[in-house]
């Protein structure tokens, strides 16, 4: 939001590494010959398939990618673990027990655990031997997960905390071995965390629950009774539960992200097939330019979250490696450096989900009536989808966070938000700068990222000026900036990889990239004037309300484009292709 980022700073996908793709490649193979073959039998429920199959994923090393060698990982770093996810993201049920397991599951004990917890738990969920749930959400305690009521309660002896409550919605519940538990421990205020195992025992649980999609997915209540949990089970220090809830919500959210990317690859490939198949009116409907605009626009949006996510993944990578360099312990360097991109994480996780649900509304569109009918892809896709809003934190719930994450960063004095919005502000007296864009590639792209840049900060800095602490209620609000935040991170993200491609392949080799960069790039100022609008009209009024609306459209004003012609391009790629092909 307050400066300019060189092409040469971002990570881009087309940058992974042989053994990388290697990596990629097997994940893919797995699905094709465990997963996709047996879709009915995981949604339904077939007695021990899940665990077979996160069995042979272990033995694969699919779930250790990123845990250190020293505990039988591959030790590898954060962007090729996104890569995995987003490889293993099109495998419905399987995706979601896997990344589970892998994340939530395992990833506390990984950051917070102590030497003795990490050698005595980590290398089972390597290998898959344990499998792992978390267990944060209750009846009564969802997006405000720290009102929690399970209560942890120190044995006479002092040698056990016994666990009581109620845990909701838990996934892989019905065949986890290892449950991260958050509780309160007395009257604390906060929550802690606790690595229990089913052995223990004192622990039961409903039955699966019926859902709307991803049905294959284990999901229970479990009922801690008088749960015994030896007191070296605790994770981290005693309220410190909340904080690791958190932090690890933050690595899930970006990893979702990275799911939807995988997810709507698939979809969009399975329908640019059945658009090339499909004849009616003596034409495949791929034809048509309506489904064209579809394929276009399903296309640009993926390779536009899939540009941000890698980017991020990135900077998690880089901050890591600087703090480790700085002496930084590698556990908390991890949290750190994925702590600093929270607002990126956040930010994936609400665009990588609605993404993924414009694409399965459209691919079911395709299909037309087949897009409706369980016998063909569309109609699983459509239900697995939709619960990606609600977990990680609702859409809402982490657009809210955007804005919350940047604007104590500002009160923190971690960024300078204030002054370059003030320095907005200013430039809206003076005389307009009519100069022409020079003629270089890119930079009339970018002049409209600064100036999109520029609207963001002159809403955001005007709401905070005028609305001050009660900015804060002020949820409209909030969630307009949070759009405009949001939108603009993607968009530059999608500019500066097919810059980078441009100077990589030269423009003959981007094309297909070039045109979605600008369609994604035209949207977005679209949504940012409307988004902006919105946000004005509610908090300002009279000549100052006037005077920020001409400041909206200077900033969001942009040269003609003809987008329809751009989508046609792109879907062409696409048809010929048969497939996703960026
Ligand atoms: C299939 C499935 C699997 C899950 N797996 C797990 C798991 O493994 N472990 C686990 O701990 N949890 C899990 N969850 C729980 C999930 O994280 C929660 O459902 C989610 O956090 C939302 O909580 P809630 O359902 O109580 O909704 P609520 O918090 O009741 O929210 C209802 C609505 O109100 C909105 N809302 C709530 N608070 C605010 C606010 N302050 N401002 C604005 N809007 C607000 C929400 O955005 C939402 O639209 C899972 C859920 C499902 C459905």
């Amino acid at each position: 939001m307050i400066r300019e980022t060189n092409f040469q700073e971002v990570f881009i996908p087309e940058e992974f590494d042989e053994e990388q793709l290697m990596i990629k490649n097997t994940c893919e193979d797995f699905l094709d010959a465990e997963v996709r073959p047996n879709l009915d039998r995981i949604d339904q429920q077939e007695e021990g398939l899940m665990q077979q199959l996160l069995d042979k994923a272990g033995e694969l090393g699919l779930l250790s990618v990123s845990i250190p060698e020293a505990f039988g990982g591959f030790g590898k770093n954060f962007n090729t673990s996104m890569l995995v996810t987003d490889a293993v993201g099109s495998g419905h049920s399987f995706a979601v027990a896997l990344s589970a397991h892998t994340g939530i599951g395992t990833l506390p004990i990984l950051y917070y655990g102590n030497e003795e917890q990490k050698i005595k738990y980590i290398p089972k969920l390597a290998t898959g031997a344990y499998k792992a749930a978390y267990c944060l959400t209750e009846p009564n305690a969802g997006s405000d997960a720290n009102s929690g009521r399970t209560s942890a309660k120190l044995n006479p002896e002092g040698t056990h905390y016994l666990l009581n409550g109620q845990k909701m919605w838990i996934t892989n519940g019905g065949f986890a071995d290892i449950f991260i538990v958050f509780a309160k421990i007395d009257d604390d205020k906060n929550l802690s965390a606790f690595i229990v195992e089913r052995a223990f025992g004192g622990i039961s649980m409903n039955p699966e629950e019926h859902k709307l999609g991803i049905k294959g997915s284990s999901t229970r209540q479990v009922f801690f009774n008088d749960c015994p949990v030896p007191i070296e089970n605790m994770l981290s220090e005693r309220e410190n539960g909340f904080k690791i809830a958190v932090n690890i919500l933050n690595i899930g959210r970006i990893k979702l992200g990275a799911a939807a990317i995988g997810s709507s690859r698939k979809v969009i490939s399975q329908a640019i097939n059945y658009a090339n198949e499909r004849v009616q009116f003596k034409l495949p409907i791929s034809k048509f330019g309506a489904v064209r605009y579809k394929l276009a626009e399903m296309a640009t949006r993926n390779f536009a979250v899939e540009s941000a996510a890698y980017r991020a993944g990135q900077n998690i990578d880089d901050a890591y490696e600087a703090l480790v360099t700085e002496g930084m312990d590698p556990s908390k360097a991890k949290l750190k450096s994925t702590e600093q991109f929270a607002i990126e994480c956040a930010i994936l996780k609400v665009w990588g989900s609605e993404m993924l649900d414009y694409i399965v509304d459209e691919g079911v569109q395709i299909y037309g009536g087949m897009g409706y009918s369980a016998e063909a892809p569309m109609e699983r896709a459509y239900r697995d989808s939709r619960i990606n809003r609600i977990f990680e934190g609702t859409n809402e719930v982490n657009r809210l966070l955007i804005v919350d994450m940047l604007l104590k960063r500002a009160l923190k004095g971690e960024l300078d938000l204030m002054g370059p919005a003030q320095a907005v502000a200013a430039e809206l007296m003076a005389i307009p700068d009519f100069a022409e864009v020079e003629e270089m590639p890119f930079a009339y792209e970018k002049k409209t990222i600064a100036n999109l840049k520029k609207a963001g900060l002159l809403i955001a800095g005007a709401a905070v000026q005028k609305l001050m602490m009660t900015l804060q209620k002020e949820q409209e609000i909030l969630m307009n900036i949070a759009d405009i935040i949001g939108a603009i991170y993607i968009a530059e993200s999608t500019i500066l990889r097919v810059e980078k491609l441009f100077h990589l392949r030269g423009e003959e080799q981007v094309k297909g990239q070039l045109d979605m960069a600008r369609i994604y790039l035209q949207n977005t100022v679209d949504k940012v004037y409307l988004a902006g609008k919105e946000a004005l009209n509610s908090f300002a009024e009279g000549d100052e309300l006037n005077m920020m609306l001409v400041g909206l459209r200077r900033f969001t004003k942009v040269q003609p484009f003809n987008i329809k012609d751009a989508r046609q391009r792109v879907a062409k790629q696409l048809i010929e292709a048969n497939r996703y092909c960026f």
